[in-house]
């Protein structure tokens, strides 16, 4: 007997497509003969979220009226993906959705497919946020998460006739929105620009502009919870949006100028920042959203009350800092405290610390985000007197912790000199109770090397919380034909909010008849996945082959090129008859990435990918050997469709650079096997899966320190290697450019001169692991055999777990009492 413990909600298929009809009628006034299967998908939204409504309610009652704390993850992006399909898996209406759509005469798939994706994030960062409050939200703990309804998320990528990529705006709110629920009466003003002033012995802010932030509500239903949580969006408006006058004299645009200046602070994610305007936009979007969520965390606590007793902020909600980029919400709580509800410094400061803590993502000290004093002085003169006092105590109090002089300096939060700079990571540090990294690497890392001081004098504060991601989007929803084998394995669903169950399936590894089930799972996600590029990109994908992917953001440290510098030189091989048609296994390699827009070095590999696959793909000679794709646009979506039709996936950066990844878990968690280095969360997911069971190659941080310290020359492997030598010389000689020498000369001299990230120190052993990978590969049985082990192995990286361990270590707080 299985055992079903999914939500299933208490209506019918006929009555769920009553109210469809109803919403078709009464809120869109189209008839279902009249509906395209835009207007379904608004309707059924609408519907689903009319069903989430006594929950979300309850949630909210429940968190104010009870005394459990509340988390706030303030984030500068959530990357949600679709949100149809996850709304019906957690309100139990799965399957009357699926009934009664086609009742209505229309395809599922299609209304599905209507959905636009909210793309409001860059990567791993914003969708680990988008877990993160799925997970909450099943755990029952109550939560918002805050960031900004950005009207252009960031940009849909394709690619040109000579295979570069191209950025145009995605609009998502062009279409109908279901989802979020804009909220004027519960707006905030944020305040820029102006001056301070002694006035009766206190410092008062004259701000010259402020502009109106709206909040955009979005439910997060839980699974399996009874429990809705928040998504707050802040859309930025003007509160003079118009100006008559000038109207009236036929100004046209400056009338409506206030109006552009409020809403530019909404319309994009990270705006180009390498002109001072573009720097000062991005720090208008951070202090708009925080500014806006903590003024509402206080509406939302306190309601009704002028004098609020904030000493009890922190007992009522946590805030956790994703990253730097909400940083400035820890002058701005302070500003508030003493500014609006005339608290002394010192009870100020103690709230605030209580209140904040931070998560680093980074171990590039370049990336730790800094800003120059003057730009804060003048968008947020009062703060910026906030952030010197809280130097100057700082290093008073580091003071009496050490006399390791040249340690304080180099620990000032604000740094000396002519153009002075706020380090925001520092102050992020030392005004939050908890400092975490994302892998334990990672964070071993972070106190070893890239906070070393502050770990020395404040060890207390460090701790580490692995990433995780979770099981409903990315196996229950993205891969529903290895959901039902696991469940068919374990006789339960209780996976799905229970993730290391999977440990059940171990045993089935040995099980030859599992085994072969699972490989068809398999086999069935790449025919699927064959018929969607083809629909979507018009690729002939055989599913026959291996399917290889490598799907993340455009870096140079997660090292695409060295992806591609072994697909050039297997491809030399089999060209050069240097491989017999019998050593030859084949693969479909896949690629997606998008490349930040100013990124010189990102946007030329991905040219050079697209021209290689250009080139192996018309080449008779590899013909069933060899197939390059490269997606455009990779997103959400992309990443659920391919995921689960990959057998093996590439984790190839550098030692020592990826804070953890989550792809990576994605990957395992499907069953494909993993290629990588001990970089981030590879290392521990290599761990538990086993080293027998992972593709492990490449140098280790302490090898790549050892390395850097001795001088790296890459000229040296380059002579050394004669296949990476005809891969890179390929290059140079324009068979991937139609003959020209020029396009990828900058690549080619970076590698031989410079090389960074050590691509060509750790080819050899990245090629060396390719045959391993292959004989493996044609014994099915035994292939599939690691990767179910991997799946059942791999439960720890449910995002469910991450929250736990930030309940525990960070946040001391937990579910709503029923
Ligand atoms: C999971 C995910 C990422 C993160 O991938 P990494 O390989 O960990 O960098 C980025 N983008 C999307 C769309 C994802 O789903």
């Amino acid at each position: 007997m299985t055992e079903i413990t999914a939500p299933k909600s208490p209506i019918t298929t006929a009555e769920f497509a009553d109210e469809i009809r109803e919403q078709l009628k009464y809120t869109q006034g189209v008839t279902v003969e009249q509906a395209t299967p835009a207007d379904v998908y608004v309707a059924a939204s609408t519907a689903v979220r009319r069903h989430l409504m006594d929950s979300w309610m309850k949630t909210q009652q429940d968190m104010v009226n009870g005394n459990t704390k509340a988390v706030g993850y303030l984030s500068a992006e959530f990357l949600m993906g679709k949100q149809l399909r996850n709304a019906l898996l957690n309100a139990g209406l799965t399957e009357q959705f699926d009934e009664a759509v086609e009742q209505l005469g229309f395809d599922y798939q299609d209304v599905v497919d209507a959905e636009y994706e909210p793309a409001l994030g860059n990567g791993g960062l914003g969708r680990l946020a988008a877990c993160f409050i799925d997970s909450l939200a099943s755990l029952g703990v109550p939560a918002f998460g805050y960031g900004i309804q950005y009207q252009y998320g960031i940009f849909k990528q394709s690619f040109n006739e000579q295979g570069q990529q191209i950025e145009n705006p995605e609009y998502w709110l062009a279409n109908e929105e279901p989802w979020g629920h804009v909220d004027y009466n519960r707006s905030q003003r944020v305040d820029f620009g102006g001056y301070v002033a002694d006035e009766d012995g206190k410092r008062v802010w004259h701000p010259a502009t402020c502009v109106r932030a709206v909040p955009v509500d979005y439910m997060v239903p839980g699974y399996a919870s009874g429990r809705v949580n928040t998504l707050r969006l802040w859309t930025a408006k003007s509160y003079d949006e118009f100006d008559l006058l000038t109207f009236n004299r036929s100004d046209y645009l400056n009338a409506v100028r206030p109006q552009v200046d409020a809403e530019n602070i909404s319309k994009i994610l990270y705006p180009e920042d390498s002109t001072p305007q573009g720097k000062r936009l991005r720090l208008q979007q951070q202090y708009f959203f925080v500014s806006a969520s903590i003024h509402d965390a206080i509406r939302v606590f306190y309601p009704g009350q002028d004098k609020p007793d904030l000493t009890t902020f922190p007992d009522k909600i946590t805030f956790q800092l994703n990253d730097t980029h909400p940083v400035i919400g820890i002058p701005e709580l302070m500003r508030v405290l003493i500014d609006e509800y005339g608290y002394d410094w010192d009870t100020a400061w103690d709230i605030t610390t209580r209140t904040f803590n931070y998560t680093c993502h980074t171990l590039l000290p370049e990336a730790l985000e800094v800003w120059p004093a003057n730009l804060i002085g003048e968008l947020l003169p009062r703060h910026l007197e906030i952030i010197y006092q809280i130097n100057d105590h700082f290093l008073n109090e580091i003071a009496g912790k050490t006399r390791d002089k040249a340690k304080i300096e180099r620990m000032r939060i604000v740094t000396e000199g002519d153009d002075p700079q706020v380090r925001m990571a520092y102050l992020a540090v030392a005004g939050g109770s908890h400092v975490n990294g994302v892998a334990e690497l990672h964070s071993q890392l972070l106190k070893d090397i890239t906070l070393k001081d502050f770990s020395d004098l404040y060890g207390e504060k460090f701790t580490n919380v692995t990433n995780g991601v979770t099981p409903r989007r990315f196996i229950k929803l993205a891969n529903p034909r290895l959901s039902d084998l696991i469940t068919e394995g374990l006789g339960t669903d209780k996976w799905l909010s229970d993730l290391e169950l999977l440990k059940g399936l171990e045993p089935l590894a040995q099980d030859d008849e599992f085994v072969k089930k699972f490989a068809e799972v398999k086999h069935a996600n790449k025919v699927s996945f064959a018929n969607y590029a083809k629909r979507q990109y018009g690729f002939d994908m055989n599913p026959d082959t291996m399917f290889n992917s490598m799907i993340k953001r455009l870096h140079e440290y997660k090292r695409q090129s060295l992806k591609i510098l072994a697909l050039i030189a297997r491809y030399a091989d089999i060209k050069n008859g240097n491989m017999s048609a019998d050593d030859v296994m084949p693969r479909t390699v896949i690629f997606g990435a998008k490349s930040a827009p100013g990124y010189y070095m990102a946007k030329l590999t991905i040219q050079l990918i697209n021209n290689v696959a250009r080139v192996v793909n018309n080449d008779p000679d590899v013909k069933g050997k060899l197939n390059v794709f490269f997606p455009w646009n990779y997103n959400v979506r992309l990443a659920q469709h391919l995921i689960p039709a990959t057998d093996l996936d590439e984790q190839i950066s550098q030692a020592g650079k990826e804070a953890s990844g989550t792809g990576n878990m994605k990957f395992a968690l499907n069953g494909a096997l993993t290629v990588g280095t001990l970089d981030g969360a590879n290392v521990e997911i290599r761990e538990r899966v086993g080293a027998e069971n992972f593709f492990l190659f490449g140098m280790t941080v302490d090898e790549v320190e050892e390395l850097y310290a001795k001088g790296y020359g890459p000229a040296a492997y380059y002579e050394a290697n004669p296949r990476l030598k005809q891969a890179i010389d390929m290059i140079s000689n324009g068979t991937f450019s139609n003959g020209d020498r020029n396009t990828f000369a900058p690549l080619v001299a970076d590698w031989l001169t410079k090389d960074y990230f050590m691509t060509l120190a750790d080819f050899d052993s990245y090629t060396a692991i390719q045959s391993d990978i292959e004989a493996l590969y044609r014994t099915p049985l035994e292939w599939h055999r690691k990767a179910l082990i991997n799946v059942a192995n791999s439960g720890y990286f449910s995002s469910d777990r991450s929250i736990e361990d930030y309940l525990e270590r960070i946040w001391h707080t937990g579910p709503l009492a029923d």
